[in-house]
C-alpha cells in the first residue's frame, strides 16, 4: 500500500506526520510530503491509515500500485 498528499489540499497541520513520521514528512513550509515507497504491511501501514482518516482536510489518499 502506498499513500499520496494532494499538494492542493493539505493545510500543513501536521497531523499526520506526528502520527506517522516513518511515511509522512513536512517541508520547510510546514506541508505534508508521504514516502514514495510501499509502506510495509502492520504498525507502519495501520499508522499511516490512521494518520489519513485524522486529517483535518482529507488530503491524504491510499493506493496499491498494481491497481494503477
Ligand atoms: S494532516 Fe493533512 S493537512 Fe495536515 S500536514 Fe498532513 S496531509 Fe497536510
Amino acid at each position: 500500500m502506498r499513500f499520496r498528499v494532494d499538494p492542493t489540499v493539505c493545510e500543513g497541520y501536521g497531523t499526520c506526520a506526528d502520527i506517522a513520521p516513518e511515511v509522512f514528512s513536512l517541508d520547510p513550509w510546514g506541508y505534508a510530503q508521504a514516502v514514495p515507497a510501499d509502506v510495509a504491511p502492520g504498525a507502519p501501514e495501520q499508522d499511516a491509515l490512521r494518520a489519513e482518516h485524522e486529517c483535518p482536510v482529507r488530503a491524504i489518499r491510499h493506493y496499491e500500485p498494481d491497481a494503477g
